[in-house]
């Protein structure tokens, strides 16, 4: 059940802040690393002159990703008094960012690591705003590289009160701020003996109090449609329950041509017939009468309609190289479904420097705007509610690229008498 699911959390910061290192140090001090790996850190530090580098370990863990099976993301689990955890990571920068909008990373919980003695930079910013944007509720600072301002509880102090104050601008309120050394170990696992002065918690305990994945068994079904196929002479409904739960007998409503029918049943790959089906399992139905839906729809409970819209605001976190014009078209996919769009308008567009908002004409590289989609046909959506997988909508380009994170915020209004052209 989700209640056993382990938590995700991503750990981000400007470039040199300690992420690597931070990642090698938890991991050790919370005795999730096999006894060989320590020596080979150990080893390849030694090679270099240095006494131990823990940020190797990232690299190693890098070399055996390289040499296994392609995948996008690295997922390192570890455990923490029982409970699971697993840090997303990813290999480079942009396919971090992409990984982030996208959901892969789905993270419940964000470390951002910021050097405390640089205070916060270009991509601390640029960081905290991604997690804004993506609804990333749980924001524990780690102040790092303490021992670089000697443990000073007043300089220490100060740069907190900085971060803080541009976290405030952005929206975003971090849970915890913890002064830590990654590299000796400081308030990571245990408790640091050269800052008495520091009551709060470690990262670790810190880590331990963010809420498990709340259960989304219990809100309203979404069922988006993967896959239609005939075997043995009767047609399946393949896909994942997103949220919500269904049961043999319910009558479900399909898409937006909402053709009810009753689920007739309920398979999954290795077990009996079902009665029920609960959020993140994946399961083919059977419907009562044989009606045929088409990938990408929605099967949902008339009580709990989705959003339907053809034109919709959205947030943008925008990532390819040149910039985004009003004009162009995409595809937006949202779950398993794809519709072709076009940007209306760009409504505000944010400053990173002063982060102020104002309507541009354009959408700069890694930039944050809003803009309105216009949709060739209604789409149904949840609108994007932080914390959850709702709404989470991506733009991608002809050759099939991710051009940008899209959380939908709900309908636009189309003005009287104007034309809509898709
Ligand atoms: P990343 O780019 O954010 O992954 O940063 P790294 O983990 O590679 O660290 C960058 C540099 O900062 C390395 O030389 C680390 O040894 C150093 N570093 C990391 N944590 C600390 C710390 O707590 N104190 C000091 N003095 N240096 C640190």
């Amino acid at each position: 059940s989700s209640q056993d699911a382990a938590t995700p959390i991503v750990i981000v910061g400007h470039v040199d802040h300690g992420k690597s290192t931070l990642i090698g140090r938890l991991l050790h001090d919370t005795d999730n690393l096999q006894e060989g790996k320590v020596a080979q850190i150990i080893e390849s530090s030694k090679k270099r002159g240095l006494k131990i580098e823990w940020s190797f370990l990232l690299d190693s863990l890098q070399i055996e990703r390289d040499q296994g099976v392609t995948v996008d993301s690295t997922r390192i689990p570890f455990l923490l008094g029982g409970r699971e955890f697993v840090i997303v990571d990813a290999p480079g920068h942009r396919q971090f960012l992409r990984n982030m909008i996208t959901g892969a990373a789905d993270a419940e919980a964000a470390v951002l690591v910021v050097d405390a003695a640089e205070g916060a930079r270009e991509q601390t910013r640029r960081h905290a705003m991604l997690l804004h944007l993506i609804g990333i509720r749980h924001v524990i600072v780690l102040l790092n590289k303490v021992d670089l301002l000697d443990f000073d509880q007043k300089k220490i102090e100060a740069v907190e009160q900085s971060v803080s104050e541009l976290l405030g601008k952005l929206d975003l309120e971090a849970a915890l701020f913890v002064p830590a050394s990654a590299r000796d170990g400081d308030n990571i696992a245990s408790r640091s003996e050269r800052m008495p002065w520091y009551d709060g918690p470690t990262l670790t305990e810190a880590l331990a109090q963010v809420p498990s994945p709340a259960s989304r068994a219990n809100l309203p079904l979404r069922l988006p449609v993967q896959d239609v196929y005939r075997f043995n002479d009767k047609r399946y409904v393949a896909g994942r329950i997103e949220r919500g739960r269904v049961r043999v007998g319910d009558t479900v409503i399909i898409g937006t041509q909402k053709t009810p029918a009753r689920i007739a049943s309920i398979e999954s790959w290795h077990t009996a017939p079902q009665v029920a089906a609960v959020a993140g399992q994946s399961i083919a139905v059977t419907l009562e009468p044989d009606v045929i839906p088409d990938r990408g729809d929605l099967l949902h409970l008339r009580e709990e309609p989705p959003v339907e819209a053809s034109r919709i605001r959205t947030r943008l976190f925008w990532l390819r190289q040149e910039p985004l014009r009003v004009g162009e078209s995409f595809k937006l996919r949202l779950a398993t479904a794809e519709h072709a769009v076009t940007v209306t308008s760009i409504d505000s567009v944010l400053n990173l420097d002063d982060l102020t908002e104002q309507p541009g004409e354009e959408v700069p590289a890694e930039g944050f705007a809003e803009i309105t989609l216009s949709a060739s046909e209604n789409v149904q959506f949840d609108p994007f509610v932080p914390g959850t997988a709702d709404g989470r909508g991506v733009l991608v380009d002809r050759q099939q690229r991710i051009v940008g994170g899209a959380p939908l915020i709900g309908p636009a209004a189309i003005a009287a008498g104007e034309k809509v052209i898709h």
